[in-house]
């Protein structure tokens, strides 16, 4: 038996994998992050499924309800909010299992900067805006390495999506304004997909503002760029003068 690392997606039940809704179905054993999974998720658990929510477990723990299980026979999931490999902390997990000879495999889910996009219906990669997208958070108890401090990452002038920052919303919104300027459109999406979902539009001026004033202070995500408003260049992929590998163009070049 094995343990399974398993995206249960950003909030609406419809967003986990087919593969992850199965696993879930022919689970023993069931460890969820409790303070980010929607619960309507858990419905997918078999009767007799055994469910522990791993907010309230330390990392040891959590090893020690996965040994157990395995060696009784059962398969575990592990779900983790969005996809597991953002700030899920499974590393650590993956590598104690690998120490005890256990086997895992990780399914990967919708990450909440996917849902975000889609909440505000806005492409991160617009031609001649941006092509790069940089995921990050601003540091707080955990520290975040040299060369990544927001205005260092600021100054690229990216497409970007901050995690885990809510709660320091106005020194985030202040440091990206070195880089971007105050004026640079922003949105804070709070609960992407869940049926509570709230969208605050603003610019890195005023966002942290705007925020506070919906009272807004967890489970949301600031996105930062010029991809939210205004002007860029058509794709060249889907232009008729364009000619790639599964089409010829359809009109000369200019
Ligand atoms: N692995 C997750 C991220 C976990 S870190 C993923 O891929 O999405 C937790 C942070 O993710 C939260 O502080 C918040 O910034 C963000 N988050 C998670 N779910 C969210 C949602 N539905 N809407 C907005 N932000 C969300």
């Amino acid at each position: 038996m094995k343990v399974y690392f398993v995206g249960a997606g950003p909030g609406d039940p419809e967003l986990i994998t087919v593969k992850g809704r199965r696993l879930l179905e022919e689970a023993g054993v069931i460890i969820y992050a409790g303070s980010l999974v929607n619960p309507e998720i858990l419905k997918y658990a078999p009767p007799g499924a055994k469910l522990y929510n791993s907010a309230s477990l330390t990392l040891e723990e959590v090893l020690a309800i996965m040994q157990e299980a395995v060696a009784r026979g059962e398969k575990v999931v592990r779900l983790h909010t969005g996809d597991p490999s953002l700030y899920g902390a499974i590393q650590e997990q993956m590598d104690a299992l690998e120490g005890l000879g256990i086997p895992y495999e990780i399914v990967p889910g919708v990450s909440s900067f996917a849902a975000a996009a889609a909440a505000v219906r806005r492409e991160f990669t617009l031609p001649g805006i941006s092509q790069t997208v940089i995921l990050t958070r601003r540091a707080g108890r955990t520290p975040v390495p040299a060369g990544e401090s927001l205005p260092d990452l600021s100054r690229h002038r990216a497409s970007l999506c901050l995690f885990l920052s809510s709660q320091d919303l106005a020194a985030a919104a202040a440091e990206l304004a070195r880089g971007y300027g105050e004026n640079t459109p922003a949105a804070v999406v709070y609960k992407a997909s869940w049926p509570e979902e709230k969208i605050i539009h603003g610019t890195l001026g005023d966002i942290a503002a705007r925020s506070r004033e919906a009272g807004i202070d967890r489970t949301a995500l600031l996105l930062v760029g010029d991809f939210l408003a205004g002007s860029y260049q058509r794709s060249c992929l889907y232009n008729p003068a364009f000619s790639h590998g599964y089409r010829e163009a359809k009109t000369p070049h200019d």
